[in-house]
């Protein structure tokens, strides 16, 4: 497999001690905090040499990392963890859920979807929902939002900022392709996910978001924050929460109706 060394979209501090570290296919972040890095999924398997790359660029050594978070058990998101965890000896967090992907119980990786080799590990938190973690002045809390997995965990990341602090955060599972009528039948699954995942989305509604994360680089424009910041502008918006929300909705109802 092709390792590719420097990613197509540039990695940048995004706001406070948030960075991205991903690539277009999909996304890594990185939070500085005083008690070591914590990273937000780690990508395809592919990447794992952009990923330190990345991290250098930016000043970062990846022997720092503490912390990875996983927002779900999709090989496209843990495909580099096992060697940064060998590389940092970090702890790796995942819902109960859906370590049992990841450890191999449950086949529903994405990868055979997608031509992979399956790569199966244990974490060494698994998150219920709810639970909060906090590393210096950052703390991670995990909503358990089902519906692209059964443990699909979303992230309020309260930071730092000035004399006070922000919430960023990711919605951890926004892929309607789960819950594609050919998806679910292939392995099995309810067609109740459609309903959870909805019910998910109403569930963070009202939730205060200072900053939107996106788990692929497509649900929040990340190239255009970046823009963003390269022309002195914040990229804070108190509105894009919601607003990503409803078009993950809207997402599943043109699927239900392509459907029918
Ligand atoms: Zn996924």
């Amino acid at each position: 497999m092709n390792s590719l060394k420097i990613s197509d979209i540039q990695p940048f501090k995004m706001h406070g001690n948030i960075y991205f570290i991903g690539s277009s296919r999909v996304s890594v972040h990185l939070i500085d905090t005083e008690c070591g890095l914590v990273l937000i999924d780690t990508g395809y398997p592919d990447m794992y040499d952009q990923i330190l790359y990345s991290m250098k660029s930016l000043g970062f050594n990846p022997y720092d990392i503490c912390a990875i978070f996983h927002s779900h058990g999709h090989i496209d998101h843990f495909g580099c963890t096992l060697k940064l965890k060998e590389l940092s000896g970090a702890k790796t967090y995942i819902s109960r859920i859906d370590n049992e992907i990841t450890n191999g119980t449950l086949n529903l990786s994405y990868a055979d979807e997608i031509g992979l080799e399956k790569i199966i590990f244990n974490c060494d938190v698994l998150v219920e929902d709810g639970d909060t973690y906090t590393f210096g002045k950052t703390s991670i809390k995990c909503r358990l939002t089902p519906g692209h997995t059964d443990g699909t965990l979303s992230f309020f990341i309260n930071i730092p900022d000035n004399d006070g602090t922000i919430t960023a955060a990711m919605h951890g599972g926004i892929g309607t392709n789960t819950l594609a009528m050919n998806f679910l039948n292939k392995y099995n699954l309810p067609f109740k996910s459609r309903d959870i995942f909805r019910k998910g989305l109403h569930s963070l509604y009202e939730e205060h978001v200072d900053l939107v994360l996106g788990n692929h680089p497509y649900q929040n424009d990340t190239v255009g924050k970046l823009q963003k910041i390269q022309s002195g502008n914040s990229i804070l918006d108190i509105d894009e929460w919601k607003q990503l929300l409803i078009y993950a909705e809207d997402k599943l109802d043109k699927r239900i109706q392509a459907e029918s």
